[in-house]
């Protein structure tokens, strides 16, 4: 065996018991208890301060100064200067994404149940929107991207921005750029708990939003959840997207460096990031030019020592069948799922959990990260089982509405007096004989 500076801890599936596999799949664990104990207090220091509380926390975490938090449209075209051709790839990129997004759009249904009995659906885009843009270790004007264009399809009227400024005070031109095409009306310039508390309570001048989106990391996750849980707020958020995380599953047919490559963009966003490689049936050979790929590339790029502390909680699984990988991958309910296998479109079927899927060799997670079209605000941490991801449906409510004529009430009528009556509920039995139904 190769001594190299990077190993992922790899293990045979045949030699780990059932019970075995949920540890060995564990995401690195969360200090809930301590996050919220950091978050609670920044919570409510900036329900009670407002924007002053933001500009401390500004000074705090970002080590900038700021004067005011808030910057409001229209912004300034000096603060949106982006590179030309930055600009036109934002522009397809915009342009795949509403595509896709615009393709998600139902149309509102109507339904005869019974006769003289109709229900409807119509959908209404959630009013005021308030999208978290990450900006920690790394600007994501792709997030702007990825949660604005789908509000933006759904036809959310006010759309609120938050991300964390740069040391200097600025937010990057990328995102004031897109916010400015998303007709965003203001940017708040807060980063973690505090922004989420800025857009779920309020400031001076900028109503709370009715829903928090986005992505982040975990002060951001556990504020999301504590002003979805505080009546006061009123607040819906997407989903728990927390640290990014992928899985990879190869065969021989792989391109070693690819699935590195795969692994690793994952590996960057962040020291709480995961990656899990599923080696389907590889020689020892095979599997040694995938681990020097590794290697090579987690010392070589530049976000390196990210890569080697996230690399520590990652994990490979060497299986001698498809069908046992596919048993694993649905366990871990990954973020992202890569396929590197001999025609891998013919694998979807076994796919129960999973964010986001990538298949085959020409389909590297960085494509759905940015472009392609897809959204890239997903589950993590399992929440893959129960979630979707982002979506142009998490902008829109939908509202039933039902009308009966008489024949209807006369022909349904009586089997819910019936029903009402059995739970003991009178008044609604009542709503229904008191226009003439009888039993
Ligand atoms: P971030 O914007 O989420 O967090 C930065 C903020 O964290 C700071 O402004 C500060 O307020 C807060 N913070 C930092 N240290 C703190 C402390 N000690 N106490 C209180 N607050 C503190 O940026 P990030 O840190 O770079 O994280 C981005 C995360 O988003 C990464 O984990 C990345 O993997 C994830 N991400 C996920 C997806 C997805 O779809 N799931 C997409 C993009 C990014």
């Amino acid at each position: 065996m190769v001594n190299y500076e990077v190993r992922v801890p790899t293990y045979k599936a045949s030699a780990v018991s059932p019970s075995e596999r949920e540890r060995i799949l564990a995401r690195p664990i969360q200090d809930t208890q301590n996050i919220r104990k950091i978050v609670e207090p920044i919570i409510d220091d900036v329900k009670a301060r407002g924007e002053k509380a933001l500009i401390e926390c500004a000074a705090k975490f970002e080590k900038a100064e700021l004067k005011s938090a808030v910057m409001k449209a229209p912004f300034n075209e000096s603060l949106m200067k982006v590179d030309p051709r930055i600009r036109e790839d934002i522009d397809i990129a915009y342009n795949n994404i509403y595509a896709f997004h615009s393709a998600q759009l139902r149309p509102n249904i109507s339904v005869e149940t019974m006769r003289g009995v109709v229900c409807q659906r119509m959908s209404r885009p959630i009013e005021r929107v308030g999208l978290y843009i990450p900006g920690g270790t790394a600007v994501l004007p792709s997030t702007a991207l990825m949660l604005g264009v789908p509000a933006k399809v759904a036809g959310c009227p006010h759309i609120v921005i938050s991300t964390p400024v740069r040391k200097d005070g600025t937010v990057a031109p990328e995102i004031v750029y897109i916010a400015h095409k998303l007709g965003a009306e203001q940017i708040i310039l807060a980063g973690g708990a505090q922004a989420v508390a800025a857009m779920a309570y309020g400031l001076p001048g900028i109503p709370k939003v009715n829903k928090i989106f986005g992505p982040g990391n975990q002060f951001v996750t556990a504020a999301k959840m504590h002003v979805q849980n505080d009546y006061g707020a009123l607040v819906a958020i997407d989903l728990p997207a927390g640290p990014s995380e992928v899985l990879v599953i190869v065969d021989e047919s792989c391109n070693a460096e690819s699935v590195a490559l795969d692994l690793l963009s994952q590996a960057e966003h962040g020291l709480d990031s995961q990656i899990v490689l599923i080696a389907v049936a590889l020689t020892d050979e095979q599997f040694d030019q995938v681990e020097a790929a590794i290697n090579h590339h987690a010392l070589r790029l530049s976000r390196s020592s990210i890569i080697q502390h996230a690399i520590k909680k990652s994990v490979i699984i060497r299986t001698d069948s498809t069908d046992e990988a596919f048993e694993w991958s649905n366990l871990y309910g990954p973020e992202h799922l890569v396929l590197h296998l001999k025609n891998a479109s013919s694998y979807l079927p076994k796919i129960n959990n999973a964010g986001s899927v990538f298949v085959g060799p020409w389909s590297p997670v960085s494509m759905g990260d940015y472009a392609s079209g897809t959204n890239h605000t997903l589950p993590t941490y399992g929440y893959a089982s129960s979630y979707s991801g982002v979506n142009t449906d998490s902008f829109l409510k939908y509202i039933t509405t039902q009308e009966l004529t008489e024949e209807g009430i006369q022909r349904l009528g009586p089997s819910v007096i019936r029903l009402a009556e059995l739970e003991g509920l009178t008044a609604h039995a009542d709503a229904v004989r008191v226009r003439g139904v009888k039993l």
